[in-house]
């Protein structure tokens, strides 16, 4: 994974997986083990779905949820991507545990 800080480009987001890039805002993120696994997640998600499919999922499950109501925040939170990376961000080894697709299951909304 190469990592790179670019503070000025993510806005109000703290980090972004763009294939095999982890954009980051500041150096301290390069030891927050939990949000950088967060990434890793997403970057699993992304090759599974050959990047540009994933992007394609990612912006359509967002769009559905602000169509259904909710707000950016809830939006953003619901999408199954990051229902999973969320849930799954602290056990630094579920990246080498997960299983292929494993977003799946975080289709279901959540309230
Ligand atoms: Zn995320």
């Amino acid at each position: 994974m190469i990592k790179i800080i670019l503070p000025l480009v993510l806005g109000k987001y703290s980090a972004m997986c763009l294939g095999p890039f982890i954009l980051l805002r500041d150096k301290n993120q390069l030891t927050d083990y939990t949000l950088l696994n967060h990434e890793m997640i997403h970057f699993f998600q992304q090759l599974e779905l050959v990047l540009v499919i994933h992007w394609i999922l990612y912006v359509f499950f967002y769009l559905t949820g602000r169509a259904k109501g909710l707000d950016h925040d809830q939006a953003y939170r619901n999408n199954p991507f990051e229902r999973e990376a969320y849930a799954n961000e602290a056990d630094l080894l579920y990246v080498l545990k997960r299983t292929p697709y494993a977003w799946v299951k975080y289709l279901k909304r959540r309230r």
